[in-house]
Protein backbone atom coordinates (compact mmCIF):
# COMPACT_ATOMS: atom_id res chain seq x y z
CA UNK A 1 0.00 0.00 0.00
CA UNK A 2 1.45 3.44 -0.95
CA UNK A 3 0.28 6.60 0.78
CA UNK A 4 0.60 10.10 -0.62
CA UNK A 5 0.58 13.23 2.10
CA UNK A 6 -1.28 15.12 -0.80
CA UNK A 7 -2.12 18.60 -1.53
CA UNK A 8 -4.97 17.94 -3.44
CA UNK A 9 -8.30 18.56 -1.34
CA UNK A 10 -11.82 16.70 -1.59
CA UNK A 11 -12.68 19.02 -5.01
CA UNK A 12 -9.70 18.03 -6.71
CA UNK A 13 -8.17 14.56 -5.95
CA UNK A 14 -9.66 11.55 -8.46
CA UNK A 15 -9.87 8.46 -8.33
CA UNK A 16 -11.85 5.61 -6.77
CA UNK A 17 -13.00 6.04 -3.74
CA UNK A 18 -13.22 9.14 -1.74
CA UNK A 19 -14.12 9.45 1.96
CA UNK A 20 -14.76 12.68 3.61
CA UNK A 21 -14.88 13.12 7.62
CA UNK A 22 -17.89 14.65 8.61
CA UNK A 23 -18.84 15.84 12.59
CA UNK A 24 -21.94 16.81 13.47
CA UNK A 25 -20.88 20.79 12.89
CA UNK A 26 -20.52 19.75 9.47
CA UNK A 27 -24.47 19.31 8.77
CA UNK A 28 -25.84 21.35 6.71
CA UNK A 29 -22.87 21.17 4.48
CA UNK A 30 -21.25 24.60 4.26
CA UNK A 31 -18.22 25.79 2.45
CA UNK A 32 -15.60 23.32 0.79
CA UNK A 33 -18.64 20.11 1.41
CA UNK A 34 -21.26 22.60 0.18
CA UNK A 35 -18.99 23.21 -3.28
CA UNK A 36 -18.61 19.39 -2.86
CA UNK A 37 -21.98 18.48 -2.91
CA UNK A 38 -22.66 20.97 -5.75
CA UNK A 39 -19.62 19.04 -8.20
CA UNK A 40 -21.23 15.86 -7.97
CA UNK A 41 -24.54 17.37 -8.72
CA UNK A 42 -26.12 16.92 -5.32
CA UNK A 43 -25.48 13.48 -4.69
CA UNK A 44 -23.67 14.38 -1.16
CA UNK A 45 -26.38 16.23 0.34
CA UNK A 46 -29.03 13.09 -1.15
CA UNK A 47 -26.93 10.19 -0.01
CA UNK A 48 -27.31 12.27 3.78
CA UNK A 49 -30.98 12.60 3.64
CA UNK A 50 -31.32 9.04 2.14
CA UNK A 51 -29.53 7.42 5.39
CA UNK A 52 -30.39 9.94 7.75
CA UNK A 53 -26.88 10.71 8.02
CA UNK A 54 -26.09 12.39 11.53
CA UNK A 55 -22.53 12.00 11.73
CA UNK A 56 -22.39 9.47 15.06
CA UNK A 57 -19.04 8.07 15.40
CA UNK A 58 -18.74 4.88 13.56
CA UNK A 59 -21.87 5.63 11.02
CA UNK A 60 -21.04 5.67 6.90
CA UNK A 61 -22.67 5.85 4.29
CA UNK A 62 -21.38 5.19 0.44
CA UNK A 63 -22.79 6.35 -3.26
CA UNK A 64 -22.07 6.42 -6.79
CA UNK A 65 -20.97 9.28 -8.35
CA UNK A 66 -19.22 8.58 -11.48
CA UNK A 67 -16.58 10.31 -13.35
CA UNK A 68 -13.97 11.69 -11.49
CA UNK A 69 -14.50 10.12 -8.56
CA UNK A 70 -16.31 6.47 -8.54
CA UNK A 71 -17.67 6.33 -4.64
CA UNK A 72 -18.43 8.97 -2.70
CA UNK A 73 -18.03 7.56 1.12
CA UNK A 74 -19.09 9.79 4.30
CA UNK A 75 -18.00 8.56 7.80
CA UNK A 76 -19.64 10.32 11.03
CA UNK A 77 -16.46 11.76 13.66
CA UNK A 78 -19.44 12.43 16.10
CA UNK A 79 -19.02 16.01 17.59
CA UNK A 80 -15.79 18.31 17.06
CA UNK A 81 -15.04 19.15 20.53
CA UNK A 82 -14.96 15.18 21.18
CA UNK A 83 -12.59 14.36 18.38
CA UNK A 84 -9.67 12.46 19.57
CA UNK A 85 -6.40 11.05 17.49
CA UNK A 86 -8.05 7.93 18.61
CA UNK A 87 -11.60 8.89 16.67
CA UNK A 88 -9.47 9.12 13.62
CA UNK A 89 -7.88 6.45 13.78
CA UNK A 90 -11.32 4.31 13.77
CA UNK A 91 -12.90 6.72 11.16
CA UNK A 92 -9.64 5.90 9.29
CA UNK A 93 -10.36 2.12 9.62
CA UNK A 94 -14.24 2.51 8.21
CA UNK A 95 -13.35 4.73 5.55
CA UNK A 96 -10.34 1.87 3.97
CA UNK A 97 -12.75 -1.20 4.89
CA UNK A 98 -15.39 0.88 2.90
CA UNK A 99 -12.90 1.05 0.40
CA UNK A 100 -11.76 -2.34 0.19
CA UNK A 101 -15.71 -3.63 0.62
CA UNK A 102 -16.36 -1.04 -2.77
CA UNK A 103 -13.30 -2.88 -4.74
CA UNK A 104 -11.64 0.45 -5.09
CA UNK A 105 -8.13 0.34 -5.56
CA UNK A 106 -7.45 3.85 -4.78
CA UNK A 107 -8.89 5.80 -2.03
CA UNK A 108 -9.14 9.74 -1.15
CA UNK A 109 -9.16 10.43 2.45
CA UNK A 110 -10.35 14.07 3.53
CA UNK A 111 -10.51 14.29 7.19
CA UNK A 112 -10.12 17.33 9.32
CA UNK A 113 -7.37 18.11 11.50
CA UNK A 114 -7.02 17.50 14.78
CA UNK A 115 -5.79 19.96 17.37
CA UNK A 116 -3.58 22.25 14.42
CA UNK A 117 -1.72 19.10 14.27
CA UNK A 118 -0.86 18.04 10.80
CA UNK A 119 1.84 15.63 11.74
CA UNK A 120 -0.49 13.55 14.45
CA UNK A 121 -3.42 13.64 12.32
CA UNK A 122 -1.23 12.23 8.91
CA UNK A 123 0.31 9.83 11.36
CA UNK A 124 -2.87 8.63 13.18
CA UNK A 125 -4.81 7.86 9.63
CA UNK A 126 -2.12 6.06 8.22
CA UNK A 127 -2.14 3.96 10.99
CA UNK A 128 -5.48 3.00 10.83
CA UNK A 129 -5.47 2.33 7.35
CA UNK A 130 -2.39 0.05 7.51
CA UNK A 131 -3.86 -1.66 10.21
CA UNK A 132 -7.55 -1.90 9.67
CA UNK A 133 -5.98 -3.22 5.93
CA UNK A 134 -3.60 -6.32 7.90
CA UNK A 135 -4.59 -9.54 7.39
CA UNK A 136 -3.03 -12.77 7.93
CA UNK A 137 -3.31 -15.89 5.99
CA UNK A 138 0.08 -17.46 7.04
CA UNK A 139 -1.71 -20.71 7.73
CA UNK A 140 -4.54 -20.71 5.24
CA UNK A 141 -3.65 -23.47 2.67
CA UNK A 142 -5.45 -21.62 -0.10
CA UNK A 143 -5.83 -18.18 1.29
CA UNK A 144 -8.67 -16.40 -1.52
CA UNK A 145 -6.80 -13.45 -3.13
CA UNK A 146 -9.54 -10.85 -3.55
CA UNK A 147 -9.31 -9.22 -7.66
CA UNK A 148 -9.45 -5.82 -6.36
CA UNK A 149 -6.54 -4.33 -3.74
CA UNK A 150 -6.03 -1.09 -2.15
CA UNK A 151 -3.34 0.11 -3.41
CA UNK A 152 -2.79 3.73 -3.23
CA UNK A 153 -3.89 6.39 -0.40
CA UNK A 154 -3.86 9.87 -0.73
CA UNK A 155 -4.36 11.90 2.36
CA UNK A 156 -6.07 15.16 1.16
CA UNK A 157 -4.77 18.75 2.40
CA UNK A 158 -2.04 17.54 4.35
CA UNK A 159 0.77 18.36 2.07
CA UNK A 160 4.18 17.65 2.70
CA UNK A 161 3.60 15.20 6.03
CA UNK A 162 6.10 12.60 4.33
CA UNK A 163 8.00 11.83 7.71
CA UNK A 164 4.62 11.04 9.52
CA UNK A 165 3.80 9.17 6.70
CA UNK A 166 6.95 7.39 7.43
CA UNK A 167 6.36 6.98 11.41
CA UNK A 168 3.14 5.65 10.95
CA UNK A 169 4.96 2.66 8.35
CA UNK A 170 7.41 1.80 11.25
CA UNK A 171 4.95 2.40 13.77
CA UNK A 172 2.82 -0.38 12.05
CA UNK A 173 5.65 -2.31 10.67
CA UNK A 174 6.42 -3.14 15.12
CA UNK A 175 2.69 -3.78 15.68
CA UNK A 176 1.78 -6.39 12.78
CA UNK A 177 5.21 -8.10 13.49
CA UNK A 178 3.44 -8.16 17.71
CA UNK A 179 0.54 -9.77 16.27
CA UNK A 180 1.65 -12.44 14.04
CA UNK A 181 4.23 -13.53 17.02
CA UNK A 182 1.13 -13.65 19.06
CA UNK A 183 -1.25 -15.45 16.49
CA UNK A 184 1.28 -17.89 15.47
CA UNK A 185 0.67 -21.10 17.26
CA UNK A 186 3.21 -22.55 20.21
CA UNK A 187 4.68 -24.99 17.51
CA UNK A 188 5.99 -22.21 15.56
CA UNK A 189 6.59 -19.42 17.97
CA UNK A 190 9.09 -20.92 20.57
CA UNK A 191 11.75 -19.49 22.69
CA UNK A 192 14.26 -20.10 19.86
CA UNK A 193 11.88 -18.64 16.86
CA UNK A 194 11.51 -16.01 19.71
CA UNK A 195 15.52 -15.48 19.76
CA UNK A 196 15.96 -16.01 16.01
CA UNK A 197 13.02 -13.29 15.37
CA UNK A 198 15.31 -10.66 17.71
CA UNK A 199 18.39 -11.75 15.78
CA UNK A 200 16.46 -10.76 12.20
CA UNK A 201 15.73 -7.60 14.20
CA UNK A 202 19.14 -6.74 14.85
CA UNK A 203 20.74 -8.08 11.43
CA UNK A 204 18.03 -6.16 9.48
CA UNK A 205 18.29 -2.54 11.52
CA UNK A 206 21.91 -2.30 12.85
CA UNK A 207 20.72 -3.61 17.22
CA UNK A 208 23.00 -5.70 19.25
CA UNK A 209 21.76 -9.33 20.29
CA UNK A 210 22.92 -10.94 23.24
CA UNK A 211 21.12 -14.51 24.06
CA UNK A 212 21.70 -15.93 27.01
CA UNK A 213 21.79 -19.55 27.08
CA UNK A 214 20.83 -21.90 29.94
CA UNK A 215 24.18 -22.22 31.27
CA UNK A 216 24.94 -18.45 31.35
CA UNK A 217 21.36 -18.35 33.26
CA UNK A 218 22.52 -20.53 35.80
CA UNK A 219 25.40 -18.62 36.30
CA UNK A 220 23.45 -15.31 36.84
CA UNK A 221 21.16 -17.19 39.24
CA UNK A 222 18.34 -16.94 37.57
CA UNK A 223 16.59 -19.85 39.58
CA UNK A 224 12.91 -18.31 39.25
CA UNK A 225 12.76 -18.24 35.69
CA UNK A 226 14.84 -21.88 34.97
CA UNK A 227 12.51 -23.32 37.74
CA UNK A 228 10.00 -22.31 34.98
CA UNK A 229 11.75 -23.81 32.21
CA UNK A 230 12.87 -27.06 33.72
CA UNK A 231 9.71 -29.05 32.25
CA UNK A 232 10.08 -28.21 28.55
CA UNK A 233 11.99 -29.78 26.04
CA UNK A 234 12.78 -26.36 24.71
CA UNK A 235 15.79 -25.00 25.95
CA UNK A 236 14.91 -21.47 27.47
CA UNK A 237 16.11 -17.94 25.68
CA UNK A 238 16.39 -14.55 27.37
CA UNK A 239 16.76 -12.08 24.61
CA UNK A 240 18.58 -9.09 25.08
CA UNK A 241 18.68 -6.77 22.49
CA UNK A 242 19.66 -3.09 22.60
CA UNK A 243 19.38 -0.20 20.29
CA UNK A 244 22.00 2.31 21.26
CA UNK A 245 21.50 6.08 19.07
CA UNK A 246 24.04 7.24 17.26
CA UNK A 247 24.76 10.18 19.38
CA UNK A 248 24.84 10.28 23.02
CA UNK A 249 21.22 9.24 24.70
CA UNK A 250 18.97 11.32 26.29
CA UNK A 251 17.75 8.71 28.52
CA UNK A 252 18.34 4.87 28.80
CA UNK A 253 14.93 2.87 29.37
CA UNK A 254 14.00 -0.57 28.79
CA UNK A 255 11.07 -2.51 27.72
CA UNK A 256 11.02 -6.06 29.16
CA UNK A 257 8.05 -8.36 27.53
CA UNK A 258 7.15 -11.80 29.57
CA UNK A 259 7.81 -14.23 26.63
CA UNK A 260 5.99 -17.89 27.67
CA UNK A 261 5.76 -18.98 24.45
CA UNK A 262 3.05 -21.74 25.50
CA UNK A 263 1.28 -21.80 29.59
CA UNK A 264 -0.15 -25.20 30.10
CA UNK A 265 -0.12 -24.14 33.41
CA UNK A 266 2.91 -26.46 35.07
CA UNK A 267 1.69 -29.38 37.36
CA UNK A 268 -1.55 -27.01 38.55
CA UNK A 269 -2.25 -27.63 34.44
CA UNK A 270 -4.93 -25.29 33.31
CA UNK A 271 -7.61 -28.13 32.70
CA UNK A 272 -11.81 -27.61 32.33
CA UNK A 273 -13.81 -24.66 30.33
CA UNK A 274 -12.54 -21.12 30.81
CA UNK A 275 -9.19 -22.49 31.47
CA UNK A 276 -8.55 -21.00 28.07
CA UNK A 277 -5.13 -23.22 27.60
CA UNK A 278 -6.20 -23.69 23.85
CA UNK A 279 -5.05 -19.90 23.69
CA UNK A 280 -1.99 -20.06 25.52
CA UNK A 281 -0.02 -19.16 22.61
CA UNK A 282 -0.55 -15.72 23.37
CA UNK A 283 1.31 -15.49 26.81
CA UNK A 284 4.22 -14.30 25.26
CA UNK A 285 2.25 -11.20 23.98
CA UNK A 286 4.82 -8.79 26.77
CA UNK A 287 7.47 -10.20 24.54
CA UNK A 288 5.89 -9.67 20.75
CA UNK A 289 5.25 -6.31 21.84
CA UNK A 290 9.00 -5.44 22.79
CA UNK A 291 9.81 -6.79 19.74
CA UNK A 292 7.13 -4.91 17.82
CA UNK A 293 8.62 -1.59 19.40
CA UNK A 294 12.53 -2.44 18.97
CA UNK A 295 11.60 -3.25 15.13
CA UNK A 296 9.54 0.83 15.01
CA UNK A 297 12.41 2.15 17.42
CA UNK A 298 15.34 0.84 15.27
CA UNK A 299 13.70 2.17 12.46
CA UNK A 300 12.51 5.55 13.79
CA UNK A 301 15.87 5.79 15.64
CA UNK A 302 15.27 8.71 18.74
CA UNK A 303 17.98 9.67 20.87
CA UNK A 304 17.19 7.23 23.25
CA UNK A 305 19.04 4.08 24.25
CA UNK A 306 16.72 1.13 24.51
CA UNK A 307 17.10 -2.60 25.63
CA UNK A 308 14.37 -5.25 24.90
CA UNK A 309 14.36 -7.89 27.03
CA UNK A 310 12.68 -11.00 27.62
CA UNK A 311 13.23 -14.66 29.74
CA UNK A 312 11.58 -16.32 26.73
CA UNK A 313 10.55 -19.98 27.47
CA UNK A 314 7.74 -22.27 27.74
CA UNK A 315 5.79 -23.86 30.84
CA UNK A 316 4.92 -27.10 30.23
CA UNK A 317 4.62 -30.51 32.57
CA UNK A 318 7.13 -33.62 32.59
CA UNK A 319 8.97 -36.14 34.65
CA UNK A 320 11.49 -32.31 35.13
CA UNK A 321 8.56 -30.03 36.13
CA UNK A 322 8.13 -27.65 38.91
CA UNK A 323 6.51 -29.05 41.81
CA UNK A 324 3.88 -27.18 43.42
CA UNK A 325 5.63 -26.50 47.06
CA UNK A 326 9.24 -26.32 45.08
CA UNK A 327 11.16 -23.29 46.80
CA UNK A 328 13.38 -21.68 43.69
CA UNK A 329 15.96 -18.88 44.71
CA UNK A 330 16.09 -15.82 42.36
CA UNK A 331 19.13 -13.66 41.32
CA UNK A 332 19.04 -11.02 43.45
CA UNK A 333 19.14 -14.20 46.66
CA UNK A 334 15.25 -13.66 47.15
CA UNK A 335 13.58 -17.17 47.92
CA UNK A 336 9.87 -18.06 46.37
CA UNK A 337 7.87 -20.83 47.36
CA UNK A 338 5.44 -21.70 44.22
CA UNK A 339 2.30 -22.14 45.44
CA UNK A 340 0.96 -22.23 42.20
CA UNK A 341 2.77 -23.17 39.23
CA UNK A 342 0.79 -22.04 36.58
CA UNK A 343 1.79 -18.32 38.34
CA UNK A 344 5.14 -18.44 36.31
CA UNK A 345 4.75 -15.55 34.14
CA UNK A 346 6.40 -13.79 37.64
CA UNK A 347 8.99 -16.23 38.03
CA UNK A 348 10.37 -15.51 34.91
CA UNK A 349 9.94 -11.63 35.00
CA UNK A 350 11.58 -11.49 38.67
CA UNK A 351 14.81 -12.43 37.04
CA UNK A 352 14.50 -10.17 34.22
CA UNK A 353 13.46 -7.20 36.05
CA UNK A 354 16.94 -8.04 38.27
CA UNK A 355 18.72 -8.15 35.21
CA UNK A 356 17.27 -4.99 33.92
CA UNK A 357 17.39 -3.29 37.09
CA UNK A 358 21.26 -3.14 36.85
CA UNK A 359 21.84 -2.21 33.28
CA UNK A 360 22.02 1.80 34.94
CA UNK A 361 18.61 2.69 33.04
CA UNK A 362 16.53 5.48 33.85
CA UNK A 363 13.34 3.66 33.51
CA UNK A 364 12.03 0.14 32.59
CA UNK A 365 8.49 -1.11 32.12
CA UNK A 366 7.72 -4.40 31.37
CA UNK A 367 4.12 -5.83 29.66
CA UNK A 368 2.68 -9.54 30.84
CA UNK A 369 -0.12 -11.28 29.90
CA UNK A 370 0.36 -12.14 33.51
CA UNK A 371 -3.04 -12.20 35.48
CA UNK A 372 -6.79 -13.50 34.61
CA UNK A 373 -7.75 -10.82 37.83
CA UNK A 374 -6.73 -8.11 35.89
CA UNK A 375 -9.45 -9.36 32.85
CA UNK A 376 -11.87 -9.92 35.75
CA UNK A 377 -10.76 -5.99 37.08
CA UNK A 378 -10.96 -4.23 33.69
CA UNK A 379 -12.52 -6.70 30.94
CA UNK A 380 -10.81 -7.23 27.71
CA UNK A 381 -9.98 -3.77 26.63
CA UNK A 382 -8.21 -2.09 29.02
CA UNK A 383 -4.76 -3.18 30.51
CA UNK A 384 -4.01 -2.51 34.11
CA UNK A 385 -0.94 0.39 34.69
CA UNK A 386 1.23 -0.27 38.05
CA UNK A 387 3.92 1.87 39.51
CA UNK A 388 4.98 3.52 42.56
CA UNK A 389 6.12 6.14 40.35
CA UNK A 390 3.55 9.18 39.56
CA UNK A 391 5.44 10.32 36.48
CA UNK A 392 6.23 7.50 34.40
CA UNK A 393 2.25 6.25 35.30
CA UNK A 394 1.54 9.50 33.85
CA UNK A 395 3.36 9.55 30.71
CA UNK A 396 3.10 5.69 30.00
CA UNK A 397 -1.08 7.18 30.71
CA UNK A 398 -0.40 9.75 28.36
CA UNK A 399 1.21 8.04 25.55
CA UNK A 400 -1.05 5.35 25.96
CA UNK A 401 -3.88 8.05 25.25
CA UNK A 402 -2.13 9.21 22.39
CA UNK A 403 -1.69 5.65 20.88
CA UNK A 404 -5.17 4.36 20.97
CA UNK A 405 -4.51 1.74 23.84
CA UNK A 406 -6.49 1.87 26.76
CA UNK A 407 -4.79 1.46 30.10
CA UNK A 408 -6.27 1.99 33.95
CA UNK A 409 -3.67 2.93 36.51
CA UNK A 410 -4.08 0.11 38.99
CA UNK A 411 -2.98 0.84 42.76
CA UNK A 412 -0.15 -1.08 44.37
CA UNK A 413 -1.87 -1.50 47.90
CA UNK A 414 1.31 -2.83 50.36
CA UNK A 415 -0.89 -4.27 52.63
CA UNK A 416 -1.74 -6.88 50.18
CA UNK A 417 1.60 -8.35 50.30
CA UNK A 418 0.53 -9.81 53.67
CA UNK A 419 -1.38 -12.24 51.52
CA UNK A 420 1.74 -13.36 49.36
CA UNK A 421 3.83 -14.24 53.27
CA UNK A 422 5.14 -17.81 53.29
CA UNK A 423 6.39 -19.66 56.03
CA UNK A 424 8.95 -21.53 54.92
CA UNK A 425 10.37 -18.97 52.57
CA UNK A 426 10.65 -14.95 51.65
CA UNK A 427 7.47 -14.95 49.73
CA UNK A 428 4.70 -17.29 47.97
CA UNK A 429 4.16 -16.70 44.17
CA UNK A 430 0.65 -16.74 44.53
CA UNK A 431 -1.70 -14.65 47.28
CA UNK A 432 -5.57 -14.94 47.97
CA UNK A 433 -8.03 -14.43 44.65
CA UNK A 434 -9.32 -11.21 45.64
CA UNK A 435 -6.91 -8.61 44.36
CA UNK A 436 -4.80 -10.98 41.93
CA UNK A 437 -3.53 -8.76 39.64
CA UNK A 438 -2.47 -6.12 42.40
CA UNK A 439 -0.32 -9.16 44.42
CA UNK A 440 1.35 -9.91 41.23
CA UNK A 441 2.76 -6.35 40.63
CA UNK A 442 3.72 -6.34 44.52
CA UNK A 443 5.21 -9.66 44.10
CA UNK A 444 7.47 -7.76 41.03
CA UNK A 445 8.41 -5.05 43.06
CA UNK A 446 10.36 -7.35 44.91
CA UNK A 447 12.75 -7.48 41.97
CA UNK A 448 13.21 -4.00 41.45
CA UNK A 449 16.02 -1.87 43.51
CA UNK A 450 17.14 0.76 41.19
CA UNK A 451 15.04 1.81 38.48
CA UNK A 452 12.07 3.67 38.03
CA UNK A 453 9.84 0.93 37.04
CA UNK A 454 5.80 0.36 35.64
CA UNK A 455 4.33 -2.98 34.87
CA UNK A 456 1.73 -3.27 32.53
CA UNK A 457 -0.99 -6.26 32.58
CA UNK A 458 -1.99 -6.73 29.16
CA UNK A 459 -3.98 -10.32 30.04
CA UNK A 460 -7.28 -8.53 28.13
CA UNK A 461 -6.16 -6.39 25.25
CA UNK A 462 -3.64 -8.92 23.93
CA UNK A 463 -6.16 -11.05 21.84
CA UNK A 464 -10.08 -10.12 21.03
CA UNK A 465 -12.45 -12.04 19.09
CA UNK A 466 -14.50 -8.87 17.84
CA UNK A 467 -13.92 -6.79 14.80
CA UNK A 468 -12.83 -3.62 16.80
CA UNK A 469 -11.70 -0.81 13.58
CA UNK A 470 -8.36 -1.37 12.82
CA UNK A 471 -8.13 -4.34 15.51
CA UNK A 472 -9.45 -7.12 13.27
CA UNK A 473 -10.41 -10.50 15.45
CA UNK A 474 -7.09 -12.24 16.80
CA UNK A 475 -4.32 -10.67 18.36
CA UNK A 476 -4.04 -6.64 18.60
CA UNK A 477 0.08 -5.93 18.84
CA UNK A 478 -1.60 -4.03 22.11
CA UNK A 479 1.41 -2.29 23.35
CA UNK A 480 3.67 -1.53 20.60
CA UNK A 481 2.24 1.59 19.55
CA UNK A 482 2.03 3.34 22.97
CA UNK A 483 5.64 2.09 24.15
CA UNK A 484 7.22 3.36 20.98
CA UNK A 485 5.28 6.76 21.88
CA UNK A 486 6.32 7.18 25.21
CA UNK A 487 9.91 6.02 24.02
CA UNK A 488 9.49 9.13 21.23
CA UNK A 489 8.56 11.52 23.97
CA UNK A 490 11.56 10.84 25.83
CA UNK A 491 13.50 11.90 23.12
MN1 LIG B 1 0.12 -19.36 34.00
MN1 LIG C 1 1.14 -17.33 31.94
Amino acid sequence: MKFVASDKSCLTWSGDCLVVGLSEESLPLTGLLSDLNEQVSGLLQELIDETDFKAKVGSSAVIRVGGSVRKLAIVGLGAAEDLKLEGLRRAAAVAAKLAKCEKCASLGISFPIWNNSPERTTQTIAEGVTLAMHEDKRFKSDPETPKVVLSDVALLDLPGHEDALETASHVCDGVILARELVAAPPNIVTPASLAETAAAIANDHGLTLKVLEQAECEELGMGAYLGVAMASEMPPKFIHLTYTPAGTPKRKLALIGKGLTFDSGGLNIKAGAGSMIELMKMDMGGAAAVLGAAKAIAQIKPDVEVHFISAATENMISGHAMHPGDILTASNGKTIEVNNTDAEGRLTLADALVYADKLGLDAMVDLATLTGACIVALGNDLAGLFSPNDELAGALANAAEAAGEKLWRMPMEEKYFDGLKSIVADMKNTGPRPGGSITAALFLKQFVKETDWAHMDIAGPVWSEKDNAYNNPGATGYGVRTLVQWILESA
